[in-house]
């Protein structure tokens, strides 16, 4: 297999063959400081602690007008960038971001391609002003570095690493999460009494859940795989945490209620999907508002299940009076799913599955930075920022820099003075645009100064 590619770019002078040969060491050189070689860019192989792979430097247009990119200059960058597997764009962080650094970002940010930004010069503090200018480029975090000094190498291979990561087994491992057919890791949580085990059970088929875990049950993790088939006749792969209900039956001396806080707490954090069972007699109390809350802030997809569905009295109000209070007392996220089921007949377990895979699907989406600001031209159209003391508010673009939960970044002028009502309104426009549902959408706000 040929060693992954990485392109070193960006305008004149900002340190691109200093990089370059901190990467590549002696040996490349050599070869390019033989006299009368015209080659259009250099490339060797580099080894940066023990990441390896091919690196192409596209230097050696100084003497070309600086003011726009020259056209050699910009098929050369292109080439490069189209034929990497990730570039390494650098600014001059002494000099700050020029008008052909807001150029070059621009065009990148156009091509989608995987590219990591790099404030090169960074060394002692002469470089703090540019750093965060280079945040206002729209390509995420700058790394700050330093070629001649070979400061912030572990952060650039960091950045690097999942590009260029060769070992296989971590590769798959990486892929894992986002693979459509990766085991969905799915907690069920509620109050005692709420059907868990029972509900558990139904899932898994009586014995096996029974069996299965009791051997190796440990303090910190009780997960169970398995596979739901969907409405098309798919197996799908769980991972399913439990709570109290495998631990009640092997530690039966734990004291349970101050045992289920922990299980709930470790369970969130566990899992992709949380699906807060409610016991249907009882109704919504606090202490479920305080799970879901719970699991929204830490970023999990929720959905809300009413069991024991099958003694429900007065079904449709009470569904409906659940699912006011929820918008109500959840404040975060309008709209969360809410299911009924019961865990005893099984009816409605297929539906929450198919539900609780649709939600991952949305919790994981990524959407490119194209779409992303096509909408949000409009959307600052349709309902421009105001103006706080008369300032106005400038937001330039947007990109997810996250998934799982999505997670987007805000650039702009004076963009930190947002009003929560107006990032709510962007929010929102969000989810409907790209079906988010109501999962957890974050939004982080960037005001260069
Ligand atoms: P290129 O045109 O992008 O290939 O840039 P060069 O690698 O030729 O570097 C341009 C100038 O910046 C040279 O004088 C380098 O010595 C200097 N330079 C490169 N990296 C650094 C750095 O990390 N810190 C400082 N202070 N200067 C640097
Ligand atoms: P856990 O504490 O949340 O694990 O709850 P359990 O699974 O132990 O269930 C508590 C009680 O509710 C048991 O008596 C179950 O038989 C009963 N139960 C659980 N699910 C249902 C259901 O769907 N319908 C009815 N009628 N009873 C249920």
């Amino acid at each position: 297999m040929p060693l992954p590619t990485v392109a070193i770019i960006g305008r004149p002078n900002v340190g691109k063959s200093t990089l370059f040969n901190r990467l590549v060491g002696k040996r490349l050189a050599l070869v390019d400081d033989q006299p009368g070689v015209t080659r259009d860019r250099r490339e060797g192989e580099a080894n940066l602690l023990g990441l390896e792979f091919r690196v192409m430097d596209t230097a050696g247009y100084e003497d070309e007008d600086a003011a726009t990119l020259p056209g050699r200059m910009r098929a050369q960058t292109e080439a490069a960038v189209r034929e990497a597997d990730v570039s390494l764009f650098l600014i001059d962080s002494r000099a700050g971001v020029t008008p052909l650094d807001e150029e070059i970002a621009r065009w990148l940010r156009s091509t989608n391609r995987p590219v990591v930004l790099m404030a090169n010069k960074a060394e002692g503090k002469a470089g703090e002003a540019g750093i965060l200018e280079a945040m206002a480029l729209g390509l995420g975090d700058p790394i700050p570095f330093s070629a001649e000094h070979g400061e912030g190498v572990v952060d650039l291979f960091e950045a690097l690493l999942p590009h260029v990561e060769r070992d296989e087994e971590d590769e798959a491992e990486d892929e894992d999460e986002d693979a459509p057919d990766a085991p969905l890791k799915l907690a069920i949580v509620g109050r005692p009494n709420a059907g868990k085990s029972t509900l558990v059970n139904r899932l898994l088929g009586e014995d096996r859940m029974i069996t299965g875990p009791e051997a190796g049950i440990t303090r910190d993790s009780i997960s169970v795989d398995w596979e739901w088939e969907d409405f098309e006749g798919v197996s799908r792969k769980v991972r399913l945490i439990d709570t109290a209900g495998l631990r009640k039956k092997a530690r039966v001396e734990e004291k349970l209620e101050k045992l289920s806080v922990m299980d709930t707490l470790r369970a969130i954090d566990f899992a992709e999907v949380v699906v807060l069972l409610l016991d249907a007699t009882r109704g919504l109390e606090v202490q479920d508002l305080k799970i879901a809350d719970r699991s929204l802030q830490e970023g999990r997809a929720l959905i809300i299940v009413m069991n024991k569905w099958d003694v429900a009295e007065d079904a449709s109000s009470l569904f409906n009076g659940v699912k006011k209070a929820l918008d109500e007392g959840l404040a975060q996220v309008k709209g969360v799913p809410l299911l009924t089921v019961s865990a005893v007949t099984g009816k409605g377990l297929d539906t929450m599955m198919k539900v609780a895979f649709e939600t991952r699907e949305a919790w994981s989406r990524r959407v490119s930075t194209g779409q992303l600001n096509r909408w949000f031209e409009r959307a600052i159209e349709a309902n421009p920022p105001p103006a706080p003391g008369g300032k106005r508010i400038k937001p330039r673009y947007i990109t997810q820099n996250k998934s799982r939960p999505p997670s987007f970044v805000l650039f702009g002028t004076r963009v930190d003075l947002l009003p929560m009502s107006y990032q709510r309104y962007l929010i929102n426009g969000l989810r409907k645009e790209f079906d988010f549902g109501a999962v957890p959408v974050r939004l982080s706000l960037r005001a260069p100064k």
